[in-house]
C-alpha cells in the first residue's frame, strides 16, 4: 500500500506515530494509500521547519518573491492535469470540474504575483513640522492552515498564496480525506523555488489540529470545514491568542421569483445542486420557488435530472462522480427516507441509480425532494450531497425571511428579470457571497470570499485583499531626520500644529 507522508523542511518526511488513516479511491472503492498522522512532535518539527525559514524569508525581496510566484504559475499551469487528476483519483469529483478547482486556485497565485503593489503602505509628508509617517505592513511568521476535503487544491490555494507571498512561512494539514494532492503542491512549490522550510505539509487528524491550535510558534490559523469544527477551531486559536479566520458550513438558498426565465433557472440549480455530487460549501442545495414558479421550476428541473451521466470522474462523459467515503454517501441517503418520513415529497430517489446498488463506489444519483419545510432534517442540515430541496413560499418577503433566518450566511442567488428585485434583495440578505442570476457566487481571487453567520468565524474573509490584511499587521513610523538647531526640551504631549 503506498504511503502518504509529510513534507517538512522541503523533504518527505515518514511519519512514525504508528498511526495512519486509509484513502480510496472513491469511483472504485478501494483503498489506494495510507495517509500518516502526525504525533505532536511531527508537528512541532513542521513548525520549526517554519520557524526557522521565516527571518530569510521575510527579508527576501518583494522582487524576488513576485518572480517566485510567477514561476509557481506557470509550474501550475504546466502540471494542472496531473493535479486535477490527483484531486479526482482521491476526491472522486469528474475531471473537468478538478480542472475547474485548479484554475480558480491559480487565480489566489495570480494574485499572489503583485505582491509589492499589495504591500504598498501610505505615506504622510509633513504631518507635523519636519514630521513625516508612514505605514507598512509586516508578516506574522509562521501561519497554519487547516483544510477540508472539498476542495484539496484550491482552499490550500486560497490561504498559502498570500500568506507566503506575505513573506509568512506555512504549515497546512490538509483533509486526511485526500491528502494526496497537497504532496503535489508542495513538491511544485519546492521546484518553483519556494525555499525548503516555507511550505510544509503535515497530515493527520484532531491530534495534528489541536497542536497547531496551542502551538506557540504559530502565530495564525486559518481553517475552512463543518460549523462545529470551525467554531472548535476560532474558540481554541483565539484563547490561545492567536489571529484566526475559520469558516465553515454553508446552506445556499437559490430564490426564483415568478418572472424567472424558468429554463435558466433550472440549468443553473441543476449545475449547482449535483456539480462536484452537491460537495460544494457554495452549492445550491434549497431553492426556494416564489409564487406560481414553483411547478414549471420543479418540472424543468425533474426533465433535466435523467442527463446527469454519473460515473468514474475520469472517463470523459461523466459530469458527477462519487461521494468521497462510503459512510458519506450512506449518511446523504438516510436523507431521503427522513425527509419522506417527516412529509416532504421525493421527486427523485438517487439509490434508485444503477450505480448506487451495483458498483463498489460511493455512487448515489441525483435526488429532489419537493414540499421542504424549514424543520425537516433535510432542510435544517448541511447534506453535503447531491440531494436538492425545494421550499415553495407564497412572496418575495417569505422567501428573504427564510434565508435570513438560516443559521448559515455563506452563499445566495436569486434568479429574475427585475433589477430592482434583485438589488433590494441584494441589500436585505444576510449573507456574504450573493448571486444575481449567477447560481454560484465564488468571488474572483482579486475580491476576498466569505460567509456570514455560522459560516465563517472572526473578522475577516479569505484570499483577496481580506487575505494580505489577515497575514500581516500594520505598523505606523513617524519620523524626523535630526536637526540640532530646533532641538529643545518640551515635555508637552506631541502636537501637529
Ligand atoms: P471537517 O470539518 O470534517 O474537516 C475540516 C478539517 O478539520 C480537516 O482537515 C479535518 O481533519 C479537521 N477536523 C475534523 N474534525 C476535527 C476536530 N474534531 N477537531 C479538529 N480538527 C478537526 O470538514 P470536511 O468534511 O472535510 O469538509 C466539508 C465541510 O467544509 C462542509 O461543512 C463545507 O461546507 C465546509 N466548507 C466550507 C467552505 C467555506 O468556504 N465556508 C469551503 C469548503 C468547505
Amino acid at each position: 500500500m503506498e504511503r502518504i507522508s509529510h513534507f517538512i523542511g522541503g523533504k518527505v518526511v515518514s511519519g512514525e506515530s504508528g498511526r495512519t488513516g486509509p484513502v480510496y479511491n472513491p469511483a472504485t472503492g478501494e483503498q489506494t494509500h495510507e495517509v500518516d498522522f502526525a504525533s505532536v512532535e511531527e508537528v512541532d518539527l513542521a513548525v520549526d521547519a517554519a520557524r526557522e525559514a521565516f527571518p530569510a524569508w521575510r527579508a527576501t525581496s518583494l522582487s524576488k518573491r513576485s518572480e517566485i510566484f510567477f514561476r509557481v504559475r506557470e509550474l501550475l499551469d504546466e502540471r494542472r492535469r496531473d493535479i486535477a487528476l490527483e484531486i479526482t483519483r482521491q476526491h472522486g469529483k469528474v475531471l473537468s470540474d478538478a480542472m475547474g478547482e485548479v484554475a480558480r486556485g491559480i487565480e489566489n497565485v495570480d494574485f499572489a504575483c503583485g505582491i509589492p503593489h499589495l504591500l504598498k503602505g501610505g505615506f504622510t509628508e509633513q504631518a507635523s513640522s519636519g514630521v513625516d509617517v508612514y505605514s507598512i505592513r509586516q508578516p506574522l511568521g509562521v501561519v497554519a492552515g487547516i483544510t477540508p476535503f472539498n476542495f484539496p487544491a484550491m482552499v490550500p490555494m486560497w490561504m498559502f498564496a498570500s500568506a507566503i507571498a506575505c513573506g509568512n512561512t506555512f504549515v497546512l494539514k490538509p483533509s486526511e480525506k485526500d491528502p494526496g494532492v497537497s504532496m503535489v503542491v508542495a513538491e511544485l512549490l519546492r521546484d518553483a523555488g519556494v525555499p525548503d522550510g516555507v511550505f510544509n505539509v503535515v497530515h493527520g487528524d484532531k491530534v495534528a489540529v489541536d497542536r497547531l491550535l496551542e502551538h506557540p510558534d504559530v502565530e495564525a490559523i486559518s481553517s475552512v470545514g463543518s460549523t462545529p469544527v470551525a467554531k472548535y477551531i476560532y474558540e481554541t486559536a483565539t484563547r490561545n491568542g492567536k489571529r484566526v479566520q475559520a469558516l465553515g458550513g454553508a446552506k445556499n438558498h437559490m430564490v426564483v421569483l415568478p418572472d424567472a426565465d424558468v429554463g435558466m433557472a433550472a440549468d443553473a440549480a441543476v449545475s449547482a445542486a449535483y456539480g462536484s455530487a452537491g460537495e460544494r460549501c457554495m452549492a445550491i442545495s434549497v431553492v426556494v420557488t416564489v409564487g406560481e414558479v414553483a411547478e414549471p421550476l420543479v418540472q424543468a428541473i425533474l426533465d433535466r435530472l435523467p442527463k446527469v451521466q454519473i460515473g468514474d470522474g475520469t472517463e470523459p462523459d461523466s459530469e458527477m462522480g462519487p461521494l468521497v467515503t462510503r459512510d458519506h454517501r450512506d449518511k446523504v441517503a438516510g436523507y431521503l427516507d427522513s425527509a419522506r418520513g417527516q412529509g416532504a415529497t421525493v421527486v427523485a430517489d438517487g439509490r434508485e441509480h444503477q450505480l448506487y446498488g451495483s458498483s463498489n463506489g460511493f455512487f448515489l444519483g441525483v435526488s429532489l425532494l419537493d414540499n421542504v419545510t424549514t424543520e425537516m432534517d433535510c432542510y435544517r442540515d448541511e447534506i453535503i450531497g447531491p440531494v436538492l430541496s425545494v421550499v415553495r413560499v407564497d412572496d418575495y418577503e417569505e422567501a428573504l425571511r427564510l434565508v435570513n433566518e438560516n443559521p448559515y450566511g455563506n452563499g445566495t442567488a436569486i434568479y429574475t428579470r427585475d433589477g430592482g428585485a434583485a438589488r433590494q434583495f441584494q441589500f436585505d440578505v444576510n449573507v456574504g457571497m450573493v448571486g444575481v442570476n449567477v447560481p454560484i457566487p465564488v468571488p474572483v481571487g482579486y475580491y476576498s470570499f466569505g460567509g456570514w453567520k455560522q459560516s465563517l468565524f472572526g473578522d475577516t474573509h479569505i484570499y483577496g485583499p481580506d487575505g494580505i490584511h489577515f497575514y500581516t499587521r500594520g505598523k505606523v513610523v513617524t519620523s524626523r531626520w535630526p536637526d540640532p538647531s530646533t532641538s529643545q526640551v518640551d515635555l508637552g504631549f506631541p502636537r501637529t500644529r
